[in-house]
């Protein structure tokens, strides 16, 4: 069975990244445009983060790609606390959990 690769992604009017490469490339260059396509988890340290953050850049071989946070979180991973990824799902509720000070 040969299906047509899915076009209804809801980026808006920016670059698709369906596959891994130009996930990855987006990664490396803190794609912001790449916000809320996609999330990167990272292997050894157990957190995931939007293709934007600022963290060091990890080893290709230690990252894996997810749809939503929610799939990244699934996984096993936690939520990167320097970009806040779940913060992009979830902008209608910003502060759900009231982070003390700051
Ligand atoms: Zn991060």
């Amino acid at each position: 069975m040969s299906s047509p690769p899915p076009t209804d992604e809801r980026h808006r009017s920016g670059p698709s990244f369906l596959t891994d490469a130009t996930r990855w490339e987006a990664v490396r260059g803190r794609d912001a445009t790449a916000d809320g396509a996609f999330y990167y988890a990272v292997r050894t340290t157990g957190v995931y983060c939007r293709p934007s953050c600022a963290a060091r850049l990890p080893r290709p071989e230690n990252v894996s790609f997810h749809v939503t946070a929610a799939d990244a979180g699934r996984a096993g991973f936690r939520p990167c606390k320097r970009c806040r990824p779940r913060g992009v799902e979830m902008e209608a509720g910003r502060d759900a959990r009231r982070s003390g000070g700051r």
